[in-house]
């Protein structure tokens, strides 16, 4: 395998993070200097209780910095919500959506650092270097980008037809309440964040993991000029399925998927994103050893794809599955 040097992620929250992980500590051994860069989903991101608050960002960070709870894929280990009883003790905040106390201070320190005017990227470059994630960290976008849902009946005091905030349908409704359409609030006027289009036009590879094809990946890419770095980019572009046998591994992405008339499946989100040769976005497609019987059908639409075990156990199966992903779209070496 060719030697890599700059490899550029696109992330989400929890799969984003994982796979990424794994993804650094197979580089580490591999292709010990290579430096990765994670664009990072930022549509989640909402004011609440005056702070701002950038789940992804965090999820990221937070796993990369060894300061993730393990077993619920987001927030710190050890967390109390003492801070957010009192808070729902004046009835202000949302009751469905508590932060933790250690939590809340990377949120009140990205407040402050916003306040006196520095950047999303600035900031998260600052918090960035207590946390040592590993990888470059950028925003997809300085811009508060916001995904909302439009929501098709009444729920609760929303009128159908109205938006509301993305972490409002996920956490509140489980995204469980049907939706006409996803809207990101404030996408005319962002651009993508400074380092993100170099990040991406001056990589030898840029990954496409297994996060949420709509609501992570999906909302990076519409960001102006993010979707057509990655089309025009030197670099190999290689993705990840997050479908395994026809479901979505964790989470809700299938009601996702359903909202923009995507199949819930692993072909189906290949073919979502498209082969280069096609237009689309991907060189190679990775799928689980569950959809073995998509490759044939991947391959007939123009993209190279592999059927290996795509369930991220823990550190060392990923990172198996980051060395599939790259040796799939990599020359042989000689
Ligand atoms: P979020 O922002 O926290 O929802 O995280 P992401 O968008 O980065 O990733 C969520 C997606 O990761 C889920 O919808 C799953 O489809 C996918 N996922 C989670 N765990 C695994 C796993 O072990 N293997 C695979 N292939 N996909 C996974
Ligand atoms: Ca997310």
């Amino acid at each position: 395998m060719t030697q890599l040097h700059r490899v550029t992620v696109l992330a989400g929250g929890v799969g984003g993070a994982r796979f990424t992980r794994g993804l650094l500590a197979l580089l580490a051994d591999a292709h010990p200097g290579a430096d990765v860069t994670v664009v990072v989903n930022t549509g989640d991101d909402m004011w609440l209780n005056g702070l701002r608050v950038c789940p992804d960002l965090d999820t990221v960070m937070y796993t990369l910095g060894g300061g993730i709870n393990e077993e619920q894929g987001w927030g710190r280990p050890d967390e109390t919500r003492r801070t957010s009883a009192e808070i729902a003790a004046y009835g202000k905040g949302w009751d469905w959506f508590t932060l933790g106390d250690l939590d809340l201070a990377t949120h009140i320190v990205r407040t402050e650092l916003l306040r006196n005017g520095a950047t999303l990227g600035e900031a998260t470059e600052f918090l960035s270097g207590r946390w040592q994630p590993g990888a470059r960290l950028l925003p997809m976008s300085d811009q508060p980008v916001e995904t909302h849902v439009r929501l098709r009946d009444a729920a609760d005091e929303h009128e159908a037809g109205s938006l509301i905030h993305f972490e409002e349908w996920w956490v509140r409704y489980r995204a469980g309440v049907p939706a006409t359409e996803f809207v990101q609030v404030g996408l005319e006027s962002a651009s993508a964040a400074p380092g993100v289009l170099e990040a991406i036009g001056d990589a030898d590879l840029v990954v496409i993991p297994p996060s949420n094809p709509v609501v992570s990946i999906g909302t990076i890419l519409n960001v102006p000029g993010i979707g057509d770095a990655v089309r025009e980019t030197s670099a190999r572009v290689v993705g990840i399925s997050p479908i395994i046998g026809g479901a979505a591994v964790r989470g809700m992405a299938d009601a996702c998927l359903t909202v923009i008339g995507v199949e819930t499946g692993a072909a189906a989100v290949g073919l979502h994103y498209g082969a280069r040769s096609g237009g689309g976005l991907l060189d190679g497609w990775l799928v689980a050893e569950e959809d073995a019987d998509a490759v044939s059908q991947l391959t007939d639409a123009g993209l190279v794809a592999r059927a290996v075990p795509l369930w991220m156990r823990d550190v060392p199966a990923t990172a198996a599955m980051a060395e599939a992903a790259i040796s799939l779209v990599s020359p042989p070496s000689r």
